[in-house]
């Protein structure tokens, strides 16, 4: 972390800025403070014109309009053609783009070849220019712009099915409507890559899609956390290793990323839930009270009055509910892995650790599947669903504390590919 710059007003411009993940990020970089400026349309130049800043970085929907109250613009953010940071130096107002470099680092990292390549792009706002500038800068053969009112839109997608780098610069996926993908990825028979430039939550359903497909992918973490590192840099006219930007993105990723128990009933899983919330301070939601809070009723008596087939429902509803959230521990119904659907939902933002416990010890009280198919059967088959929805598996049949413990080292680790 870069000290000595307590003094320094630093902090980002948006409209409006619920979510940011900007100061947590800055202040692990550095030790200046970094306040968020929501400033509306029509404030803008006054904000500008103000002392209430040094330095900041600059988000929708300014990123363009902040352009003419600049005295310098870098040769990179004048050939993108939008700022993402701006500098006071004693009068004036320098202005770069770090998203550019943010980018650059993220493709870097994702070990993809963009030379010769043909590249979509999805949307045309900020984002997307200075997308195209890194693609084009990387040798991309062929760069088109999707968008809902051009030339290239989705209507006639089908005349760029052979695109082999796909980038998702539109916030179509992003918290909390996550259900939803720009495009139907399977129709891209040659598409090597997918970037999204959303990170939250960690993997849109167009990432999902293209880890169903075997297709490299990567969020827009990296971005985001490499350009904070490049704008830190200037803010401070000091150099930063690559090294914190990673450490930073790993941490975030970490904290996001809700911790979701999946095993048969009575594995424990709601006990080492409340223990993972106790010792890791985060919340704990169960799917299954989830669900009688929601249906007004006790889970055999949606069963007896409803059946299965409704009561998958009300989970997968419950599930979507706490699962597109971030950093909770969730305690899932033992059945959840028998709906495909609920995989999906999962690895958008959690990481799921299959609690195992000896048949011997597990219990059927009050639990009508249990009871009527036997948990022999039960588990047997259930057994390769949870293999196939969890990352992890953790034993759970001797100490409690240091299966919580394992849990908490496991799912701090950085996703398995
Ligand atoms: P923007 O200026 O608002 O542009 C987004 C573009 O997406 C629009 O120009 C529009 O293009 C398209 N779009 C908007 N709503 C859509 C919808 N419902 N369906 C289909 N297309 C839609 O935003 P931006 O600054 O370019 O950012 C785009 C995305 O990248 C956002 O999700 C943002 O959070 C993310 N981002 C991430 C980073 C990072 O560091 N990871 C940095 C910058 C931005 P058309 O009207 O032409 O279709």
């Amino acid at each position: 972390m870069i000290k000595g710059f307590e003094n320094l007003k630093a902090g980002l411009l948006g409209e409006k800025l619920p979510h940011s993940f900007s100061p947590k990020i800055h202040s692990y970089l550095a030790d200046y403070s970094y306040e968020l400026f929501e400033v509306e349309k029509d404030n803008l130049e006054s904000f500008i014109k103000s002392d209430r800043f040094d330095s900041i970085n600059v988000t929708i929907p300014y990123k363009k309009s902040v352009l003419p109250h600049l005295d310098y613009i870098s040769d990179e953010a004048e050939k993108i053609g939008c700022v993402n940071t701006i500098v006071r130096k004693g009068t004036k107002l320098y202005g770069y783009n770090t998203d550019y470099y943010g980018f650059m680092e993220t493709i870097k990292s994702a070990d993809v070849d963009i030379k010769g390549k043909k590249a979509l792009i999805l949307g045309t706002g900020g984002a997307s220019l200075t997308v195209r500038a890194v693609l084009y800068d990387c040798g991309a053969s062929q760069i088109i712009n999707i968008s809902r009112s051009g030339e290239n839109n989705y209507d006639n997608l089908h005349l760029h099915y052979d695109a082999q780098i796909i980038v998702n610069a539109t916030p179509v996926g992003m918290y909390p409507k996550c259900d939803i993908s720009p495009i139907e990825l399977s129709n891209f028979k040659n598409c090597e890559a997918v970037f999204d430039l959303i990170y939250n939550p960690l993997k849109t359903k167009l990432l999902c899609d293209a880890q169903k497909l075997s297709i490299k992918y990567c969020n827009g973490l990296k971005m985001l956390c490499f350009q904070a590192k490049k704008a830190c840099e200037i803010f401070c006219d000091t150099a930063i290793d690559d090294n914190l930007a990673d450490d930073i993105c790993n941490c975030l990723e970490s904290e996001k990323k809700n911790i979701a128990l999946i095993g048969m009933p009575s594995c424990g899983k709601s006990t080492l839930g409340e223990l993972l919330s106790l010792k890791l301070g985060r919340k704990f939601v169960d799917t299954d009270k989830l669900i009688e809070k929601n249906a007004k009723m006790s889970i055999p008596e949606i069963f007896e009055k409803y059946g299965q087939e409704h009561f998958r429902e009300l989970e997968t509803n419950a599930l979507k509910e706490c699962a597109f959230e971030s950093g909770l521990i969730i305690s899932t119904g033992g059945g959840i892995v028998t709906q495909m659907r609920n995989l999906d939902i999962l690895r958008q933002n959690s990481v799921c650790i299959f609690i195992k416990r000896d048949l011997d010890k597990l219990s059927s009280d009050g639990r009508p599947l249990s009871q009527s198919c036997g948990v022999k059967a039960l588990y047997e088959q259930r057994l390769p669903l949870y293999e196939e929805f969890a990352e992890f598996e953790v034993d759970n049949n001797g100490d409690i504390t240091k299966a919580a413990d394992e849990i908490i080292k496991l799912a701090a680790e950085p996703e398995r590919r």
